[in-house]
């Protein structure tokens, strides 16, 4: 086989990208847009030894679970991978992918795992309250703006993406509008040259209320007023604000903001907690989601109200507060020092008083607070961590730590099962088993997934056993 060869394949399997894979004389051959149980023509793009890539040229036989996409771009975007698979298949493809993963990476015997069915969405599409679209010019001088196509900075014009709210488009059609009118320029990425970057949009859900944030190279809009009175016609506009990004630099948001009018934040609930959220906090991206996810590791917490639990990578402290309506003592960390400025406000306004916040890498804070207590003759102490890290999941010096510690009960919220699988798979070589697993739909047409998992402390005496001996030492230290 070689490139450019054609071939008619029949799709068997996927890949954790989305790719079909078919099998021509015994090499897998990955071809984008093909979907199990398709047959296809394919063209071979570029081989390797083992296996190959091919185009999809033309569907011969469609697959049973090839249903008819929302999105006309759905190919080209790079936002959807999956958009053509049924919605079902799609659930049971996220949910063999983390079992993949917990088999393959975690050498976990996923037939003896506790695994309870994904959780999906009775309705997965417009289901995202965050979007950030490029600012760019096509050939003809004229802005545009839509989604990267897959792997490529090009835009693929689309301001009606079948993920994203309806008031997207009327946000656009105005900023778009009023740039060509003004002859205000985009930015150009080669060039580092021209002005508006990227336009970033969240709705709230519960609340409806919206943010405008347009990230600009450089320091002043022109016709800021303009913008101004056009998107307040909006109902519901509650935080237009610029963001400075002079970098040339594929990161979209810089750290510096400008309120243009109204306030620097939405507020949105998820069960009956609320959020005040600034244009560079992190967010979960599907509200409806998230409750479930949310419950689900409260669910798992299992927590009565007289336990301590650490939340790491708390973010705005979303789960933290979540957990500190049932907990004694909620202690939560972040890295980003504006997250943790919401957390404590999102406490404040919620009225909780039992939570508190540290600004500093997970990997740090716990271990430094655990020597520290070490030194002082205590046992740090936790009946409960959660964790929620970025893809790349724990550092090991935190996994350390967690087992120093012992707590009764681990709960992994994950993006990412590859990372989650080869954490577990630490925790579990020492004193934890997975006693709940689940996968959480928050991507729907995307080949991501959330998975929790609950792990569960092989020597429930152990706890019991340090509690003593505080409290013996407490004794020793009295009687001294
Ligand atoms: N639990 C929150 C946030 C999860 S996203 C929620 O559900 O909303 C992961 C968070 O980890 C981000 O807020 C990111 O800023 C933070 N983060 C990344 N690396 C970190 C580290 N080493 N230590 C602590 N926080 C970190």
């Amino acid at each position: 086989m070689k490139k450019n060869d054609e071939f008619n394949v029949k799709i068997e399997d996927m890949a954790v990208g989305g790719e079909g894979i078919g099998k021509v004389a015994g090499i897998a051959l990955f071809i984008k847009d093909a979907l199990i149980g398709d047959t296809v023509r394919a063209k071979v793009m570029k081989m390797k030894k083992q296996y190959g890539f091919a185009r999809m040229m033309e569907v011969i036989e469609p697959s049973p679970w090839r249903v008819e996409p929302k999105c006309q771009f759905h190919r080209q975007c790079g936002g959807c991978q999956i958009q053509a698979l049924s919605y079902e298949k799609q659930l049971e493809f996220k949910q063999n992918k983390v079992l993949g993963n917990l088999q393959r990476i975690g050498g976990f015997d996923v037939d003896k795992l506790p695994v309870e069915p994904i959780v999906g969405m009775d309705d997965p599409y417009h289901y995202r309250n965050k979007a950030q679209f490029p600012i760019g010019t096509d050939k003809e001088g004229h802005i545009v703006t839509g989604f990267y196509a897959g792997r490529t900075h090009q835009i693929i014009p689309n301001r009606d993406c079948a993920l994203g709210v309806s008031v997207n488009e009327q946000i656009l059609d105005i900023v778009i509008g009023i740039m060509e009118e003004k002859g205000i320029t985009a930015y150009d990425e080669e060039t580092g040259k021209g002005l508006v970057r990227h336009v970033l949009i969240r709705y709230g859900f519960t609340t409806k209320e919206i943010m405008v944030c347009i990230i600009i190279n450089g320091k002043k809009l022109p016709y800021a007023d303009v913008f101004v009175e056009a998107l307040t016609k909006i109902e519901g506009m509650t935080s237009i604000t610029l963001n400075h990004n002079l970098k040339q630099t594929n990161v979209i948001m810089g750290d510096e903001i400008t309120l243009l009018w109204g306030q620097e934040y939405i507020t949105d609930y998820i069960g009956d907690i609320k959020y005040q959220i600034s244009p560079l906090s992190f967010y979960q991206v599907n509200p409806v989601q998230t409750k479930k996810l949310y419950s689900l590791a409260l669910e798992y917490a299992d927590l009565k109200g007289d336990e301590t639990v650490w939340d790491l990578y708390c973010g705005i402290g979303t789960i933290s507060l979540f957990l500190a309506q049932k907990a004694k003592k909620v202690y939560g960390v972040e890295i980003i020092p504006q997250a943790i400025e919401n957390a404590k406000n999102n406490a404040v306004i919620n009225g909780i008083e039992n939570a508190e916040f540290f600004v500093g890498k997970a990997e740090d804070i716990l271990p430094d607070f655990y020597e520290k207590e070490a030194k002082a003759g205590r046992k740090a102490y936790a009946d409960v961590i959660v964790v929620d890290p970025p893809r790349k999941g724990c550092d090991s010096i935190l996994l350390d730590t967690i087992l120093k510690m012992q707590p009764e009960r681990v709960v992994y919220v994950s993006c990412d099962s590859a990372t989650l699988a080869r954490d577990l798979k630490i925790l579990c070589e020492k004193d934890y088993e997975i006693t709940r697993v689940r996968a959480v739909d928050q991507f729907c047409h995307t080949t991501h997934t959330e998975a929790v998992c609950l792990l569960s402390n092989r020597k429930p005496d152990a706890r019991v056993k340090i509690s003593v001996e505080t409290e013996e030492l407490k004794k020793v230290k009295e009687e001294k």
